[in-house]
């Protein structure tokens, strides 16, 4: 599971609850912009993914916290902020 930013709308998605890894070479769309969907799953609030880390898996995190075990042993990083 994992958090990223809607190409169409910058909203955050979740990937469990959108047809994130069944897109193929599609655009990464978040579950109300995908026509195969259409409506906002409601899970959580929909929200702007603005302000939110992006990691080098190329997924969102809120914060740092709890990532020092990936950055120690994976090689993961904080590669920058979405706008
Ligand atoms: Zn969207």
């Amino acid at each position: 599971m994992g958090i990223f930013s809607c190409e169409k709308c910058g909203c955050m998605e979740n990937t469990a609850l959108s047809k994130y890894w069944s897109r193929g070479e599609g655009p990464v769309l978040c579950s109300e912009c995908d026509p195969k969907i259409g409506k906002w799953h409601g899970r959580f609030e929909k929200k702007s993914a603005a302000g939110m880390l992006i990691g080098s898996d190329g997924f969102l995190y809120s914060s740092e916290i709890g990532l020092e075990w990936r950055k120690e042993h994976q090689g993961f990083k904080i590669v920058g902020m979405v706008k």
